[in-house]
C-alpha cells in the first residue's frame, strides 16, 4: 500500500530513519504539507502518517483510495476521526512515547524559575563575576524547592511522573484530577481545584484539552494564587488564557511562568506572553528528546505494520471493520 508522510520533519528531522516504514510499503515523506498541498501529495495514499497536518472532512473525503491514518503524536485532534470513522479508516495515535522527557522539562522551568542559571552564567562569561566586589552576586531570588507544594491539575501518565520528581525534590505534592485515581502515591495528596490554586507554590498542568479544561488558567484562578507562585504548562496552550496570564506576571500577582506550549503556534508576534515579566517560553519541545522521538517512530511504524496484519493497533475512533484487502 501507498504511504505518505505529510510532515516528518519534526520527528525526525535527520537523525532517525525512515527505513522501516519503507519497508513497509511504497513511501514519500514530507517534511511539511500546506493545507492545498495535501490532497495532491496524498490522492494516491491508502495509508497516511500526520503529525500536525489538519486532516479535515473535506480533505478526508477528498481521498478515495485512504485506508488508514497513523497520527505521529499523542493528540489526535487534529484528525476529524468521525468522518474516518464513517468511511471505516481507523485512526491510530501513539499513546505514550514522552513521559519522561515532559516530565523533565517540567524541571527544566522549575529550575530555570529558581535560579535563572543561563542568566547568570551569562553575566560571568560577559565579565561580571571578575570585576566584581564580592565572592558572589545574584539578580534573581533564588528559590530552594524542597518544602514547596506543588499542585499538578491531571494526575495521569505525565502528571505521575513529575510528582516523583517532585518528591525527590523534597516538595510537598498535592493534585486535581476528574478522575478517581486508581492509586495515590505515597507523599501525594488528592485536593479540590479552588485548593490547587490557593495554596500551591507552583502548579503544573497536566491534563488534556477538552471544553471542560480550555482557560483552566484565567483571570479569576490566577488571583487565587500566591504572589509567589508559579506556573508551568507543558500540556496543551489554550489551557491558559495568555492575556491573562500575561497581565498576572506583569502586575507581578504570581511569579513567574514555563511554558512549552502556546495556544497558537507558532505564535503570533503579538502574544502578550513574549514580552510578559518573567515568563520562559520553550518552542514545544518536551516531547522532543531523541529518546522519545525514537519511541514515537518505533510506535507510528509498529503501528502501520499492526494494521496492514489486519490486527490494528492503538486505534482511537473505534474502527474494527477492516476492507478486506487488508486482511
Ligand atoms: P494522561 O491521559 O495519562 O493523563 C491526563 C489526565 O488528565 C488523566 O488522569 C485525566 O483524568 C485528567 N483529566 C482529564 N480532564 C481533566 C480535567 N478537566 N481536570 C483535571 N484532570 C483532568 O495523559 P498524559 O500522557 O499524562 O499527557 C498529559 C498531556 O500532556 C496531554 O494531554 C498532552 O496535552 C500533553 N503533552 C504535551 C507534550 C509536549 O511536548 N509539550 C508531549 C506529550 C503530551
Amino acid at each position: 500500500m501507498n504511504i505518505v508522510v505529510l510532515d516528518g520533519y519534526t520527528l525526525n528531522p535527520g537523525d532517525l530513519t525512515w527505513k522501516d516504514l519503507e519497508a513497509l510499503g511504497p513511501c514519500a515523506v514530507y517534511d511539511r504539507s500546506a493545507p492545498e498541498e495535501v490532497v495532491p501529495r496524498a490522492k494516491d495514499a491508502e495509508i497516511i502518517l500526520t503529525n500536525k497536518t489538519v486532516l479535515s472532512p473535506d480533505i478526508i473525503k477528498k481521498l478515495p483510495k485512504l485506508k488508514y491514518i497513523g497520527v505521529l503524536a499523542t493528540g489526535y485532534n487534529i484528525v476529524d476521526i468521525e468522518t474516518a470513522h464513517d468511511k471505516d479508516i481507523p485512526v491510530t495515535n501513539v499513546p505514550t512515547y514522552g513521559t519522561q522527557s515532559v516530565a523533565q522539562i517540567v524541571f527544566a522551568h522549575l529550575l530555570n524559575l529558581a535560579h535563572h542559571a543561563a542568566h547568570h552564567a551569562q553575566t560571568v562569561k560577559s565579565g561580571r563575576w571578575t570585576s566584581s566586589p564580592d565572592f558572589c552576586y545574584w539578580d534573581t531570588p533564588l528559590i530552594e524547592l524542597a518544602g514547596l507544594t506543588m499542585g499538578i491539575i491531571g494526575f495521569g501518565r505525565i502528571g505521575r511522573a513529575t510528582a516523583k520528581l517532585a518528591l525527590a525534590f523534597g516538595m510537598n505534592v498535592i493534585f486535581y484530577d476528574i478522575a478517581k485515581p486508581s492509586s495515590i502515591p505515597e507523599g501525594c495528596q488528592s485536593a479540590g481545584l479552588d485548593d490547587i490554586f490557593q495554596t500551591s507554590d507552583i502548579i503544573s498542568l497536566h491534563c488534556p484539552l477538552t471544553s471542560d479544561t480550555k482557560k483552566i488558567i484565567n483571570k479569576e484562578r490566577l488571583e487565587m494564587m500566591k504572589k509567589t507562585a508559579f506556573l508551568i504548562n507543558t500540556s496543551r496552550g489554550p489551557l491558559v488564557d495568555e492575556q491573562a496570564l500575561a497581565e498576572a506576571l506583569n502586575n507581578e500577582s504570581i511569579a513567574g511562568a514555563g511554558l512549552d506550549v502556546l495556544s497558537e503556534e507558532p505564535p503570533d508576534e503579538n502574544n502578550p506572553l513574549l514580552t510578559a515579566r518573567n515568563c520562559y517560553i520553550t518552542p514545544h519541545i518536551a516531547w522532543a528528546t531523541l529518546a522519545a522521538r525514537k519511541r514515537l517512530l518505533q510506535v507510528a511504524i509498529d503501528n502501520v505494520a499492526s494494521f496492514l496484519d489486519g490486527k490494528p493497533q492503538n486505534v482511537v475512533n473505534g474502527v474494527k471493520f477492516l476492507p478486506d484487502e487488508t486482511k
